[in-house]
């Protein structure tokens, strides 16, 4: 008998069913041509380099949950076909092995990933296979958005607006009624324990599950819970740590478990059905713009993760300073907004876009550490560590990337708390040693006096800790290290 000719779905971020133009295409490929699709993800050396402990957990559900979706839209056992290795020879075997026609994917645009494509596409075309790619998970292609004058955009306010010139947006596509998967074995396929995803060394992700559900179906959950309850607030209070009212669509995004098309066409049907809330749909539909203009200048940069963007930034005279690096990490700095962010970041993966600013000022800037170490940190603690969004944060932070705060502009932890914590709710929930401290002092509470503290139970560097360094001094510090880099450079 001879065997149907085979699809292939080749899922990367894209673990989605909606608004997934690649598996619509295989799908149709299958059915025009009374084929089967083969839906395959593979964990390769540039998908494992872009995971850290915290995303590790995430993939492992989300394939499971996508695992789940396919076999059920199948009525087939095993939707979902897992192999970890290079995918170049993976893809190959199966090919030699198996009648594979076509192969779909949705593009990525990270150098890795880029790389590994082309060179793939070539080989299996080689192989007499035809290969396709989508937009997916961008809005705008990295090389459609140039300036006038031909060049990439390195400020952001003119390359959004240069975004809404196009043509907006397609609207998102329907998730597909069916699918006939192949249902045959294939030599080296894993399962998911194989993946070995689970957190190491001890379990320290037990409350990431508290707060996300990872999965296409959570991804919805989350975007309609935000849109119906907290979207009308977006605009003049997502910088409020003690209020939920952002998206917590991150690491959703992070693996394309929903679409940017969805999230920008539910966002305006917001506005239209809400006349005189356009200003807070726009604000939320801004940040996809940063998360584009993240994406573009990854996929322009050398090596976002390592080289600054501002080339002077590589004399900048970072300190080697690995015990305040470890209170940092632990959350036990001395500054309550920055450990009550720290910690927030352990027990959820998570951490809220105001408070990633203020920790990570302090660490580029009072303490003089390097950038990269807060990046590495956050890769491998945030549930949506994104290779785009995470290097092209921390080099905003370090005063070295595109569009980025300056660096000598440096934020006071207590100002910034008592601005965006008024009452210290926040603190409080993540800094249970403070939870008795008076609004006043929640925020320093090494100015709080002798009786102030004892009636909180405080014990300044027993109960909790001194601050690492004087706000003062270390701003004065950080100021001078960058006055000798900029001599240096001069
Ligand atoms: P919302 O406010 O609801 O925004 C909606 C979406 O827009 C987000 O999910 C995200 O995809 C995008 N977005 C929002 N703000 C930004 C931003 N400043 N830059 C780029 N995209 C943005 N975001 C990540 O997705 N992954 C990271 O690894 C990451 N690392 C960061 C590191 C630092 C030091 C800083 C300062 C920011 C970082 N961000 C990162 C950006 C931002 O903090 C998060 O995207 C945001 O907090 C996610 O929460 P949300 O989904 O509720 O955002």
């Amino acid at each position: 008998m001879t065997e149907r000719p085979i699809a292939l779905m080749w899922f990367r971020n894209d673990l989605r069913l909606s608004d997934n133009p690649a598996l619509l295409a295989a799908i149709k490929w299958a059915d025009q041509n009374d084929g089967v699709v083969l839906p395959v993800f593979i964990l390769d050396p540039v998908i494992s380099a872009q995971l850290g402990g915290a995303t590790k957990w995430w993939l492992e559900k989300s394939l499971s949950a996508l695992d789940t979706s396919l076999s059920k839209l199948g009525n087939a056992q095993g939707g979902l076909r897992l192999f970890t290795g290079d995918a170049g020879p993976i893809l190959e075997n199966i090919a030699d092995a198996k009648p594979i026609k076509s192969v779909f994917w949705n593009r990525l645009y990270d150098k890795p990933s880029t790389a590994r494509d082309t060179e793939i596409k070539a080989t299996l075309q080689d192989h007499g296979l035809t290969c396709e790619s989508f937009k997916a998970n961008l809005l705008f292609e990295p090389w459609e958005v140039k300036t006038g004058g031909g060049t990439d955009f390195k400020v952001y306010s003119p390359f959004w607006r240069a975004c809404k010139k196009f043509p907006p947006p397609r609207e998102p596509m329907k998730a597909p009624e069916g699918i006939t998967l192949f249902e045959g074995g294939i030599e080296n396929e894993v399962d998911l324990a194989a993946f070995d995803l689970g957190p190491k060394p001890f379990d320290w992700a037990g409350g990431f599950s508290e707060r996300f559900t990872p999965g296409e179906q959570g991804a919805k959950d989350q975007l309609f819970d935000f849109i119906d309850e907290r979207l009308v607030d977006y605009a003049d209070m997502r910088d409020r740590p003690d209020h939920r009212v952002t998206s917590e669509l991150s690491p959703h995004l992070r693996f394309g478990e929903i679409s940017p098309y969805q999230i920008w066409h539910t966002a305006n049907h917001f506005a239209d059905a809400n006349p005189g809330k356009g200003k807070t749909a726009s604000k939320f539909i801004s940040e996809l713009g940063w998360r584009e203009f993240a994406h573009h200048i990854l996929f322009h940069a050398t090596d976002l993760r390592s080289v600054p963007l501002q080339g002077q930034f590589r004399h900048f005279p970072w300190s080697d300073a690995p015990e305040a690096l470890t209170r940092w990490q632990k959350g036990k700095t001395g500054y309550p907004i920055v450990d009550a962010g720290m910690r927030e970041l352990w027990h959820t993966g998570y951490m809220h876009n105001r408070v990633r600013m203020i920790v990570g000022s302090i660490l580029v800037k009072h303490l003089l550490i390097h950038w990269r170490d807060g990046l590495a940190w956050f890769d491998d603690t945030l549930v949506d560590a994104c290779p785009a969004n995470n290097a092209f944060s921390w080099q905003w932070i370090g005063g070295c990337g595109a569009d980025a705060a300056p660096y000598f502009r440096i934020f006071n932890p207590v100002l910034q708390g008592e601005k965006f914590d008024p009452k210290g709710e926040y603190v409080r929930q993540w800094v249970p040693e403070l939870r008795d401290m008076p609004e006043r002092y929640i925020h320093k509470p090494w100015e709080a006096s002798p009786l102030i503290l004892k009636a909180a139970g405080v014990t300044l560097g027993k109960t909790y800790p001194e601050p690492l360094i004087g706000l003062k001094e270390g701003r004065e510090r950080a100021l001078s290290a960058y006055q000798d880099m900029k001599q240096a450079v001069a």
